[in-house]
């Protein structure tokens, strides 16, 4: 956490900065370790303060140690105010809420106030030994509810039969809970990439996407498993090996230093030039870590590189209205020698 500190005041530092708030609670999480769901930061060249309530009087000393806690009773607006000397310019999140900034400027003068965009978020594109170890551990718990589920994906089986199942096992696997709504969808709902779950019974000859993901001490994964269920027509398996064909196409070729937008639209090549264009939907993948999307961003518009260090998803997927859809999705780290493939463990 200390360095984490260090290297925000030194970009603080270069942008004439010494004081930032920091709002967004994963970004309070990665700098002072402190989980709960309610505190404002704010990071000083000196000290680092968590403003947080009652409610976390003896979890916010606990866990983020280093930090001087001030537990606010009235206004958490006041209480920043004065804990900034007079007149001093600070750096705010443009993601806090409009009302919190509001707020906050009938405490302090608003031409104190420097907006900051992505400043924690650009650094936690890249994960230190520690995140990755988080992540490695919330993606255990998802392979081992999967595997305790695999066997349930046959036809009779209902997408929420499944997922119930699912995010009971990964909980009981040691998950904190599901990273996010479990997508299980057959049929011909799965042409839909974030298909809402039925009770739709599955049927023989069904594709079944499976995307799911573990939440655990804040941390998340995420990866996608398509059944083919016997007697699948050709087109679906046609369309099951050319996303596979993708996925490996891209990984064979993944190295740090790659461009994201490059890496993105070596997938689309590689689905297009397989006749399936009309059927792409989605951009290749995103970042994981405190949050289900974060940097960096695998699109047509990404200016993101890849850098070692990265954890993100690559999941290139078809949907054919009428028939139903394929994504496979690794969960990938990038490191000097090329991607490891967190999740390559998980299997159908
Ligand atoms: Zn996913
Ligand atoms: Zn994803």
């Amino acid at each position: 956490m200390k360095q984490r500190l260090a290297r925000l005041r030194s970009i603080l530092d270069s942008l004439g900065l010494g004081y930032m708030l920091v709002t967004k609670i994963e970004n309070v999480r990665y700098l002072s370790g402190f989980g709960g769901s309610s505190a404002v930061g704010l990071v000083t060249p000196t000290d680092s303060i968590l403003f947080t309530d009652g409610r976390y009087k003896k979890q916010a000393p606990a866990q983020a140690s280093g930090w001087e806690i001030r537990v606010y009773t009235r206004s958490v607006f006041r209480e920043i105010a004065g804990a900034l000397p007079a007149g001093e310019r600070f750096g705010f999140e443009v993601t806090c809420s409009f009302d919190f900034h509001k707020k906050l400027s009938v405490e302090v003068d608003q031409g104190r106030l420097e907006p900051l965009d992505s400043i924690v978020e650009g650094l936690r594109a890249t994960k230190d030994a520690e995140e990755i170890e988080l992540i490695r551990a919330a993606l255990g718990c998802a392979g081992a509810g999967f595997e305790a589920i695999r066997t349930m994906v046959t036809a009779g089986s209902s997408e929420r039969n499944i997922a119930a199942e699912l995010n009971y096992r990964m909980t009981l696997a040691g998950a904190d809970g599901p990273a996010f709504d479990t997508i299980v969808s057959s049929g011909p709902n799965s042409a839909l990439p974030h298909a809402p779950l039925t009770d739709r019974p599955l049927s023989e000859g069904d594709l079944v996407v499976v995307d799911f993901g573990a939440k655990r001490d804040g941390y998340l994964s995420d990866t996608t498993r398509t059944f083919l269920l016997p007697g699948a027509d050709a087109r679906a398996r046609e369309a099951f090996e050319v996303v596979s064909g993708a996925l490996e196409e891209v990984l064979g070729s993944l190295k740090p230093g790659a461009k994201a937008s490059d890496v993105d639209a070596l997938a689309n090549e590689y689905i297009a030039k397989a006749g399936f264009a009309e059927h792409l939907s989605h951009s290749l993948g995103h970042g994981v870590g405190l949050e289900i999307h974060e940097k960096p961003t695998l699109s047509t518009i990404s200016t993101d590189v890849l850098e070692p260090g990265m954890v993100f998803t690559i999941e290139p997927g078809v949907y054919i209205e009428g028939l139903g859809g394929v994504r496979i999705e690794e969960l990938v780290l990038m490191t000097q020698r090329g991607p490891e493939v967190l999740s390559a463990d998980i299997r159908v």
